[in-house]
């Protein structure tokens, strides 16, 4: 037996693994990584991959990255940890500080919570709260897009809208009013993405209209959709959004778990509507993809609504045992260096055209029937019929026979569905992006090639896996 199959195997015997059918583990290998370096991830047979979508849309600059470590080996050596509640540290402080010059005006304080959904949980509860504080207690329900992912916690669920993990669990969830989304895919041909987003708008204002009397706040993913198929949209709906919440006295809350920290293009998906939401929600590429941290940002507005004395009740008394850990935010303030020095957004640009030009030719692809790109996302839809979009039946599970290839070629390509996409650390090179393209195009070739027979098919994480 090799080291691979060795590790594979006793891992077998213990885990359990994320957003995994196990069985699929009878025929589809674990794969053990013993070491990253950069955009490589290798496995114990010296094999590499490379990791086009940054390990579940964490990873920023480079496994094992220099000044990232450097940065957490010398916090370790000086505070590994310390309760946030009466007690603070420097690292948290210089982090919020930072984090609150980098966003958008608007925004006066930080929460720190220990995931994306737990920051989702903090949002939805803050936002909830500060109607109750403000004596308006009938606030209480959240408007959400379809076909949008906030996180797996039970509320976090509850905004979300992918039926393959929400339905399950219908029975536990909060009473969500869902708006269909602005999302272009579907879009009629020959109008713009611009064009479309605000036609789908009239229904989140009708929605408003009827509702805002009973809603808190309208929670999104801003510009892309990203577990629910990188599915993306046009700036103009935030902007509509952010007006109509401020006429009906409705939270904005921006998830942008996936798409903060450069992935659209600029450093917050916000700025390109130039507005600030309520709530900005942040996580994944907060530390650079190296620990589990995210940070809630909001208004002095909100704040006041909650300062006032103890006995009046009205504190936020929310926490998580790991808030504000100082190696993560030692993490996110050498992140935030590396952004800075190297001026990481600007450089981007060019890695943005590159994995365009690389994959146009896709387009032409008789089995693909989009590609679309929003900064540092690029999506390529695999359909049965492209003139109709039809869609291929998910048992097929054409997906992964992409991600099965790319395992052979030595790339980590995890399709979500028939979607295939590139989400990579921004260190990636024009040669890799080039590579990428290669075995995508292979890839997608081999998975469309022939009709499946569905009695191979078991279900795997396919609908979506966060990443
Ligand atoms: C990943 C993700 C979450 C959940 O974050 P976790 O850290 O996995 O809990 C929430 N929202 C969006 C948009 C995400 O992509």
């Amino acid at each position: 037996m090799g080291l691979n199959a060795e590790w594979m195997q006793r891992d077998l015997e213990v885990l359990w693994h994320p957003c995994t059918q196990m069985k699929d583990h009878e025929r589809l290998p674990v794969i053990p990584i013993r070491r990253g370096e950069g955009i490589w991830l290798e496995d114990f047979e010296g094999k590499r991959y490379l990791d086009a979508v940054s390990s579940w849309w964490v990873n920023v600059f480079g496994h094992a990255n220099p000044r990232i470590n450097q940065r957490i080996k010398d916090q370790v050596d000086q505070l590994e940890h310390v309760i946030l509640a009466g007690f603070s540290h420097q690292p948290v402080i210089e982090l919020s500080e930072r984090l609150l010059r980098l966003a958008p005006a608007g925004f006066s304080r930080v929460f720190y919570a220990d995931s994306g959904s737990a920051g989702i949980e903090v949002a939805l509860k803050m936002s909830y709260h500060y109607w109750h504080n403000l004596g308006q207690p009938e606030k209480k329900r959240f408007i959400t897009l379809t076909n949008s992912y906030h996180g797996e916690t039970v509320a976090a669920m509850s905004v979300g809208d992918v039926a393959l993990f929400t339905e399950t669990y219908k029975s536990l969830l909060m009473d969500t009013i869902k708006v269909p989304t602005p999302d272009c895919y579907l879009r009629p041909e020959g109008v713009s993405w611009e064009e479309h987003s605000r036609t789908m708008f009239a229904a989140m204002e009708q929605a408003l209209e009827q509702h805002h009397q009973e809603v808190a706040a309208v929670i999104v993913e801003p510009l892309v959709q990203g577990a629910g198929g990188m599915r993306m949209y046009h700036p103009v709906y935030l902007k509509l959004l952010r007006e109509a919440c401020d006429r009906y006295g409705v939270h904005l809350i921006h998830d942008e778990i996936a798409v903060g920290f450069g992935r659209t293009g600029t450093m917050f998906a916000c700025e390109q509507a130039g507005i600030t939401p309520d709530f900005l929600v942040l996580s994944k590429a907060l530390t650079g993809g190296y620990l589990a941290m995210s940070a809630v940002l909001t208004t002095d507005k909100v704040y006041q609504a909650f300062y006032d004395d103890y006995a009046t009740l009205r504190a936020f008394l929310h926490s998580h045992t790991y808030t504000g850990n100082p190696l993560a935010c030692a993490a996110a303030l050498a992140t935030l260096d590396i952004f800075e020095q190297d001026n990481v957004i600007e450089a981007n640009k060019a890695l943005a055209a590159k994995m365009a030009s690389a994959t146009a030719h896709l387009a032409d692809h008789p089995h693909v029937s989009e590609i679309r790109q929003t900064g540092m996302i690029l999506a390529i839809e695999m359909v049965q019929d492209k003139a109709s979009k039809t869609a291929y039946p998910w048992q097929e599970r054409r997906g992964l026979k992409v991600f099965q290839h790319g395992l052979e070629r030595g790339a980590l390509l995890r399709p979500l569905g028939s979607v295939v996409y590139f989400l990579p650390p921004y260190i990636i090179t024009p040669e890799q992006i080039d590579f990428l393209a290669e075995v995508a195009s292979e890839g997608i070739d081999i998975a469309t090639r022939d009709s499946v027979s569905v009695a191979v098919s078991k279900r795997f994480p396919e609908h979506r896996d966060p990443g």
